[in-house]
């Protein structure tokens, strides 16, 4: 029997004040949790004391794996293990067709058919949107706060890049309600990160943040100012990272083992890749590393790699992380002398080289004492705890941009902007239009964003209408349209008549994001399974103890039933330890065994309270009672 926790006299039991939050950086190689301890930001680490976990989700018709265990079999089951979904975020069909010249070619994955404009992507486990994949990685990151924190969570804070527009916020946020997650705001990642480094609260200034991941380059030229960092420009590249430095490196191994990459299988050139990727971690803390590889039985090659072939081989790909620099400057309007600060982020910019050229290039020595592949995790994690109230300090809460204009379409295909980039949020405007024809009643209304001039250079976030106000000249209707964006930088449209007081909105879906309704039904799901789940698991702890209880009768009933009980008595108890036997194997619920356990325990009652008795005698047999007092 559990033992019952009683509270020391005086001692309070009321909770904690403290209340729960968590910080995430939803990466497109790797994604991590932090939160802030006794005052300390710091990222959580998993059972094996791992910080990072793989942005990868392995599907098969049981199970969902993420993580590490799925990044391993990426090789083996390439269809259903699916990484980079963060690229897919927010995009319909028509996008990916654009963005990925042969879908098949650079997503090894199988798409569905079907007239949704969501891809879904064919798993083992049912057709999956990015957001249900982006929904699994957190949810894993969810229960590691949760399990690290022993408590409910008030929400977190999770990053997205600086330049992701309205449709991947919306499927960051759906993906983050789908998991369970409480969002208490999308924070931008270099703004996480100039946050984790307290910047925002030290001088105003320009401050560049440079990323590189294992993918992807993100520059992020940015401006504080009384507390609001304003993105000037981004920049980078979206295809540029950590795997082009193992892709040159691997390169270099071909040649100097004078093998032909055409005639290695896949999972060699991937054993190459890998071992590439080892000796590039090996060399920021070494000055040179062996490496080692089995090509085949009979043909294998070792040799050194050391940092001055190392930075050769990276240099060219460095060289082009500085030129978006240079134009994201330019783009800002901004000289290399005024930036103040540079803060690194990426597990890229481990690399030596990559600190040493970056410093070179801002004439500025770069800060880097954060881990940088921690860093925008522990800046959301700052926001996180100050946006629950938790900041003692009462730090100011930091403000992010709108990170693409808004506007609406005008006649001639013209786009018209109502809120402008980098204004701070949230943040409501109006504006007024009239009617261009005589006795004109409806008016339609088409919500664009982007910095373009002509809409169809701008992307498309939802279209209505407002109908049925009274005729009017060309000209003298007034009808008022009202941009609200939330903190998260999500937008709601209204527009009214204002001579009649026709009104009409709409909270702004982007057109290639999930219906609502399409969301209800994928948590309907995920709660459903998760009664299942949580039904199957009290019914298999019940039978782990019925099974406990069995063999404890069993082997009293061996040890002293004969002499302890009645025929009758040993009769009746053994009838019921029967029913539970029947139950153990038969019940589908875990209440009929927690009944058959109970009336087992009132059948024997009489017997244990004996046996305890017994045993307690005879511990005493031959001591003088003084020896117990
Ligand atoms: P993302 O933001 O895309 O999720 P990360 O910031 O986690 O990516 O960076 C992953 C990349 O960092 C990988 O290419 C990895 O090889 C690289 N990396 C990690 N450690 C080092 C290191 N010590 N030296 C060089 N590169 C490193
Ligand atoms: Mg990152």
């Amino acid at each position: 029997m559990a033992l019952l926790q009683i509270s020391e006299p005086g001692q309070s039991t009321k909770p904690h004040e403290h209340k729960f939050a968590i910080g995430i950086d939803l990466g497109t190689t790797n994604s991590l949790v932090a939160s802030v301890r006794s005052g300390k930001a710091d990222t959580l680490s998993d059972v094996d004391g791992k910080h990072l976990l793989p942005s990868v989700v392995r599907y098969s018709a049981d199970s969902i794996v993420v993580g590490l265990a799925a990044k391993e079999n990426q090789v083996k089951d390439p269809h259903n293990t699916i990484s980079s979904i963060k690229r897919l975020m927010g995009r319909g069909v028509e996008d990916l067709k654009a963005q990925f010249k042969s879908l098949s070619d650079e997503l090894p994955y199988e798409f569905a058919e079907g007239d949704s404009v969501v891809p879904r992507i064919k798993t083992a486990a049912g057709n999956k949107t990015a957001v249900e994949i982006s929904a699994d990685i957190l949810k894993v990151l969810k229960l590691r706060g949760e399990e690290t924190l022993g408590d409910e969570l008030e929400g977190a804070v999770i990053t997205v890049p600086a330049y992701f527009d309205d449709a991947q916020r919306q499927a960051t946020k759906d993906a983050a309600t789908l998991a369970g997650i409480n969002v208490l705001r999308l924070l931008n990642e270099p703004t996480a990160a100039a946050v984790a480094y307290g910047l925002d609260s030290g001088a105003e200034g320009i401050v560049a943040v440079y990323d590189l991941g294992g993918g992807t380059f993100d520059i992020s030229i940015m401006q504080l100012k009384q507390g609001v960092f304003e993105v000037l420009s981004t920049g980078g590249d979206s295809a540029l990272g950590g795997d082009d430095f193992d892709h040159a490196i691997a390169q270099w191994i071909l040649e100097q083992a004078g093998v032909d990459s055409s005639e290695l299988s896949s999972s060699s050139l991937r054993l190459v890749l890998q071992e590439a990727c080892s000796a590039k971690e090996a060399l920021s803390e070494h000055t040179e590393t062996e490496i080692k590889i089995d090509f085949s039985a009979d043909k294998n090659w070792t040799g050194i790699l050391n940092r001055e072939i190392l930075n050769t081989l990276i240099d060219p790909l460095i060289k082009k992380t500085l030129m978006s620099c240079r134009r994201a400057l330019r783009d800002a309007d901004v000289d290399k002398e005024q930036v103040i600060d540079v803060v690194m982020v990426g597990g890229s910019t481990r690399a030596l080289r990559v600190r040493e050229q970056v410093g070179e290039f801002f004439e500025t020595e770069p800060k880097v004492d954060i881990d940088p592949d921690r860093v925008v995790a522990i800046g959301a994690a700052i926001q996180a705890n100050a946006l629950v109230g938790n900041d003692a300090e009462g730090n100011l809460l930091l403000m992010d941009v709108l990170p693409l204009s808004l506007g609406l379409e005008t006649m001639g295909g013209l786009a018209e902007k109502i809120i402008s980039r980098n204004t701070p949020i949230p943040v409501s405007r109006a504006q007024e239009f009239t009617t261009y024809k005589d006795g004109q009643t409806a008016m339609a209304v088409h919500v664009v964003q982007g910095e373009r001039d002509l809409v169809d250079d701008c992307r498309s976030l939802a279209k209505f209408e407002l109908r049925g106000f009274p005729s009017h000249v060309a000209g003298a209707a007034r009808i008022r349209v009202t941009f609200q964006v939330d903190a998260d930088g999500l937008l709601s449209v209204s527009a009214k008549e204002e001579t009649s007081g026709i009104e009409a909105s709409v909270e702004v879906k982007p057109s290639y994001g999930l219906q609502d309704s399409e969301i209800e039904a994928m948590l309907k799901a995920s709660m459903e399974f998760a009664a299942n789940d949580k039904d199957a698991r009290s019914l298999r702890e019940q039978q782990v103890e019925a099974d406990r209880v069995l063999e404890a009768i069993d082997s009293a009933m061996a040890d002293d039933g004969e002499e302890m009980l009645s025929a009758e008595e040993r009769e009746a108890i053994l009838q019921v330890r029967q029913e539970l036997e029947i139950s153990r194997h038969n019940a589908t619920e875990a209440q009929q065994l927690k009944d058959a356990m109970s009336k087992l325990e009132k059948v024997s009652a009489e017997y244990v309270a004996r046996r305890m008795n017994a045993s307690v005698q005879k511990s005493m047999a031959g001591h003088q009672v003084e020896e117990f007092k």
